[in-house]
């Protein structure tokens, strides 16, 4: 695996090897977990060159102490990826991310996707995805882009950016890769102890029971015997609820129809879980 740690040097290798070869790349922020190797896997068994990154986002962590507190594994993590047969490792410092020559910050109209849910509850924060995810763009010359839909309503962003910055890229979208008891596997999950591995499955049992038990008409019951087992267990709830998902506007009377998909954001021994579930 070559790994590269100044942009133009990757820059320069990608742009010669895009005219024959199709790459696919897969952004990070390290703390490699199964999930992230989904996403490598996928991207391998369709393009001939597979990139990722890992860069600790600083612009995109509303609060300074989880940025503190976000997991460092960079040995572990290239040996994972070299394992996986990833090609490059792009493993840029904030410097070099963000050169101080560089202009102010640009502008990203995300409309509604900035005041809901994510947007509302870490403001500044998809500001700060799409800052590192356009510069990694530039950098990491690629056809097909590789995204977590664990990561919902950054899906969303990153599709919209894709749209304002009118890059040709394909973003692909893959399935969450759960452990054996539901949860979501994440970096985050680290921080937590080993009863609260165990405790945080709790989040997608609620999901699938919400799933299971989808009829059409009001949802507001469903939805609320599910925030209220969540509560009772000693999660922290920012928000648990039934949304479009294509709007993500919340739907409390359902037509039995229009495609609906169950969003979670909530803390555990002080850890900020996130989850969903599409749920037809
Ligand atoms: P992160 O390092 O958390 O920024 O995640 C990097 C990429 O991996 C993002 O596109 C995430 O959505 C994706 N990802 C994170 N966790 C999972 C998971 N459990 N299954 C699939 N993809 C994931």
């Amino acid at each position: 695996m070559k790994i590269f740690t100044v942009a133009a040097n990757l820059q320069q290798y990608l742009t010669e090897l895009a005219t024959t070869k199709t790459i696919g790349f897969v952004p990070t922020m390290g703390a490699l977990h199964s999930g992230h190797i989904s996403l490598i896997d996928i991207s391998k068994s369709t393009n001939n060159i597979t990139v990722c990154s890992i860069f600790v986002n600083p612009a995109q962590f509303n609060n300074s102490a989880d940025f503190e507190k976000y997991p460092i594994t960079t040995e572990a993590d290239i040996e994972v990826l070299k394992e996986a047969g990833c090609d490059v490792l792009f493993l840029p410092s904030v410097a070099e991310m963000y050169p101080s020559d560089t202009k102010d910050d640009k502008i990203y109209e995300l409309g509604f996707l900035e005041h809901v849910f994510e947007g509302k509850y870490r403001p500044g924060h998809f500001k700060g995805v799409c800052k590192a995810v356009h510069r990694l763009l530039d950098i990491v010359i690629c056809h097909n882009v590789y995204i977590g839909q664990k990561d919902y309503q950054q899906c969303m962003v990153i599709k919209k950016l894709a749209e304002i910055i009118d890059i040709k890229v394909n973003i692909i979208v893959c399935p969450t890769l759960r452990a054996a008891n539901g949860l979501a596997l994440s970096s985050r999950n680290q921080r937590l102890s080993t009863i609260g591995k165990e405790k945080a499955a709790l989040i997608y049992q609620c999901m699938e029971f919400i799933q299971q038990h989808l009829k059409s008409g009001n949802l507001t019951m469903l939805k609320q015997s599910a925030q209220i087992a969540l509560t009772n267990d000693g999660f922290k709830i920012d928000y648990f609820e039934i949304v479009h998902a294509n709007t993500l506007s919340v739907v409390d009377v359902w037509d039995g129809d229009s495609k609906l998909v169950c969003i979670v954001a909530a803390y555990l021994e002080d850890v900020r879980l996130i989850d969903n579930l599409p749920l037809n």
